[in-house]
């Protein structure tokens, strides 16, 4: 309940946080941290972790059976509670591919039927709903639950034992958390979650100037794991190379973009290890991590994965396609055959040396984005600047074109008449980010800018191509 009402008031909240001393914020930091760390480290996440890695010796028709029962009931219980469903005709589910017979949900649908989609078994205040805005920079709603969120962290974890890492090793986090006041220019630039061991970094304070903090804070906590996104993990990368000491951790777990070689690289260089990498979403829709082997492997448990061609039809292994997902996982928010926007192929060879028969895939994400470089040095990561476009679910397109020194426009393709509300609420929340010396404008425009191979960036810099 009260965790309820923290998220009904979290803007305001995140305003008296920003006002608040250090040692406030870290005990506000932890206190929130206590209602996920209860939830992460509940009997049942360990329970179903253990059931998890029993399944890793499944033949392929163990984990075929295993499909096809879950196909059964997530159908079943769509159709009994969320109104989208209700009209869905009753499948008689003999094979996987059966599914096939429901239609494919596109973004466009599911984010015009947010709330139609989400479960009646939950109730309104157990719901948590979260904007997502994927890869076009549109925004939609995602509803899920304690639940859900304690499954998902069971996944993570098993992906943290395939990297020899055991659960609750200390970490540092590098995600779209606003842990620091923006207008915050000394460090710290992190704050910390004690009961979980956690230090959540600022991805919001990266520049050339606040470089020494962020390695002298890195090399104080060398050894643990490191989580965040690629982008932000290479700008840290490169500040890291350049003083020629790699600061080695012990894991790195990249999430959110998609791991480039060239990024794993310095990545892998500056922090002395290996980096596994994860493909999830928002929508807690499907899952593809790496294991031990450099490979990624679908997760079985977690969703049943169609990968088609623009015409709804399955390609063939190495065949680039479209994921189309029906979770196992999002009870909440029932998806079944949900086409998310990114692109992927089976692989063609197999079975992986690691000795799991989960399916092989390589998803071929294109999240094409320059970083904002700003005339004063600072550093800002596609994420970063991403969390300014989250609830507007009235754009189809969002992007940032920083078209002369110190002068961002924002363009946005509408989609609905709310668009310029929405258009200049990122306008506001961009502006606050940037700081008064940067001159944020916003522009409706009829089609996004499309670069070469249909690439849409988040952020166009100038002086980049
Ligand atoms: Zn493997």
């Amino acid at each position: 309940m009260i965790e309820a009402q923290l998220r009904a008031n979290s803007a305001a909240l995140q305003r008296a946080y920003d006002r608040m001393p250090y040692s406030v914020q870290n005990l506000l930091t932890s206190a929130r941290g206590w209602f996920l760390t209860r939830n992460r480290y509940a009997p049942r996440m360990f329970s179903l972790l253990r059931e998890l890695r029993g399944h890793e010796k499944w033949t392929s028709e163990q984990i075929t059976a295993f499909q096809l029962k879950a196909l059964q009931k997530i159908v079943r219980h769509a159709r009994a509670v969320s109104p989208f469903y209700s009209d869905y005709p009753e499948l008689n589910l003999r094979t996987c591919a059966d599914i096939a017979r429901y239609p494919v949900l596109n973004r466009e649908v599911v984010r015009e039927n947010g709330d139609r989609l989400a479960s009646r078994a939950v109730q309104t205040s157990e719901r948590i709903k979260v904007g997502t805005t994927g890869t076009t920079g549109a925004s939609l709603q995602v509803t899920y639950s304690e639940p859900v969120a304690r499954r998902h962290w069971a996944f993570r974890m098993r992906q943290w034992s395939w990297a020899g890492v055991k659960t609750r090793t200390p970490r540092i986090t590098f995600f779209g958390s606003r842990v620091v006041p923006p207008e915050r220019t000394e460090p710290p630039f992190w704050t910390h979650n004690f009961l979980e061991r956690q230090t959540l970094a600022s991805i919001f304070h990266l520049s050339e100037s606040n470089a020494s903090h962020y390695i002298d804070f890195l090399r104080q906590n060398s050894g643990k794991v490191l989580e965040g996104f690629p982008s932000v993990l290479a700008i840290l990368a490169d500040f890291i190379l350049k003083t020629g000491k790699p600061i080695p951790m012990r894991a790195v777990f990249t999430d959110g973009e998609p791991l480039y070689p060239f990024l794993r690289e310095s990545i892998e260089k500056a922090f002395a290890t290996r980096a596994y990498d994860l493909y999830g979403n928002t929508e807690y829709a499907g899952l593809i991590h790496e294991c031990e082997h450099g490979q990624m492997h679908a997760i079985p448990e977690y969703a049943y994965l169609e990968i088609l061609d623009a015409e709804d039809r399955p390609v063939g292994p190495g065949e680039e396609g479209y994921f189309v997902w029906t979770s196992f996982v999002n009870d909440a928010m029932p998806l079944i055959r949900y086409r998310i926007g990114d692109r992927g192929c089976w692989q063609a060879t197999g079975p992986c040396s690691c000795g799991r028969n989960f399916p092989l895939v390589v998803p071929t994400i294109t999240r094409d984005s320059d970083t904002l470089r700003c005339p004063d040095g600072r550093l800002f990561s596609p994420r970063a600047l991403n969390q300014c476009l989250k609830g507007a679910t009235s754009l189809r397109f969002c992007q940032l074109l920083h078209e002369r020194p110190g002068h961002v426009l924002i363009r946005g393709v509408a989609s609905s008449p709310d668009s310029y509300a929405d258009l200049m609420e990122i306008q506001k929340r961009l502006q606050k980010v940037l700081g008064q010396q940067f001159f944020v404008t916003a522009t409706l425009a009829d089609a996004p800018i499309v670069r070469a191979g249909g690439k849409i960036p988040l952020i166009i810099q100038h002086g980049q191509s």
